[in-house]
């Protein structure tokens, strides 16, 4: 038996941004290359720790912050997570990591990306990576069912290294 509770609000999240995701790329698609980066739609923001979230979040909803602040928590198992919304082409996206968050400083401050506000892709791959952790899952068995899952239908992985 399924246990709809646990799964409802990344199910709500995605539901509400996989239209997003989708313009994102086709955007991408038709765009000149030389335009790509400067017109990037994505927004950067830096804060001075993982416990201070961007401003770009405040009108969102409270899963998504929440999963945002787990995102920036679980940098070594995301960074190990592939994401299949179109963002290694579209934005140059290594990981699922790089959805939420563009850089880590040494001095503990975090730049974070809203890439990932508009992407149900990125957002549903994080949830359930950081669910299955959680839950005992090695990185390698849920990069593994993360790319059983995603494997047709979606775009192309990031070009994130095997385990
Ligand atoms: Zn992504």
């Amino acid at each position: 038996m399924v246990n709809y509770k646990k799964f409802f609000p990344i199910t709500l999240l995605s539901a509400f941004l996989i239209v997003g995701c989708s313009n994102s790329l086709q955007e991408s698609g038709n765009n000149k290359k030389e335009h790509q980066q400067t017109e990037s739609r994505d927004i950067v923001e830096e804060t001075k720790s993982v416990e201070v979230l961007p401003s770009f979040l405040n009108d969102k909803p409270k899963e998504m912050k929440n999963l945002y602040a787990s995102v920036a928590k679980n940098r070594e198992l995301l960074e190990n997570i592939p994401c299949y919304c179109g963002c290694g082409k579209s934005s140059g996206h290594k990981n699922n990591y790089d959805c939420f968050v563009y850089k880590n400083h040494k001095d503990g401050a975090i730049v974070w990306d809203d890439h990932a506000t508009k992407c149900g892709v990125c957002l549903e791959i994080a949830a359930t990576s950081i669910q299955d952790y959680k839950a005992g899952k090695s990185i390698k068995e849920i990069r593994k069912k993360i790319d059983e899952a995603y494997k047709n239908g979606y775009a192309e992985p990031t070009p994130t290294p095997n385990l």
